[in-house]
């Protein structure tokens, strides 16, 4: 887990006593062995504990406008910078991004989007703001 920055720490979980680990980050609450997922695919029981497996990372970059999100008079006709992991605690059948939601490539997750790098992309693309999607 330390040589991953792509991997923390969490307090969100608790261990069963059938020896699983409990997610308790989403009312999903998977029951995981080691090295299995969560419905999410961001969830993995590593090493005795659940950690999020996406930190500072995405599946994708794009300029929308913000007439895209789901705001009301938020920066009205600005460009925003949207971004997302793979994975998703939801199964909506409608799903517009089922390729990247329901992903199950570990790949799909590689892009790196650090804090620093976020906004320094932002400000180069002249976004006043920035979305996780
Ligand atoms: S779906 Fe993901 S976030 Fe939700 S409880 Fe399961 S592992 Fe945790």
């Amino acid at each position: 887990m330390q040589n991953d920055p792509s991997v923390v720490a969490t307090a969100y979980w608790h261990r069963l006593a059938d020896g699983r680990v409990q997610c308790d980050l989403c009312p999903r609450y998977s029951k995981l062995r080691d090295g299995r997922r969560g419905l999410c695919f961001v969830g993995e029981a590593r090493d005795g504990a659940v950690v999020p497996t996406t930190c500072g990372r995405s599946s994708g970059f794009c300029v929308d406008p913000i007439g895209k999100k789901p705001l009301n008079h938020f920066l009205p006709a600005s460009p925003v910078l949207s971004l997302g992991t793979a994975g998703c605690n939801l199964a909506c059948k409608f799903c517009q991004n089922w390729d990247i939601s329901n992903s199950r490539e570990v790949g799909t997750l590689a892009d790196q989007a650090s804090p620093e790098s976020l906004a320094r992309a932002a400000q180069r693309l002249r976004c006043s703001s920035v979305a996780f999607t």
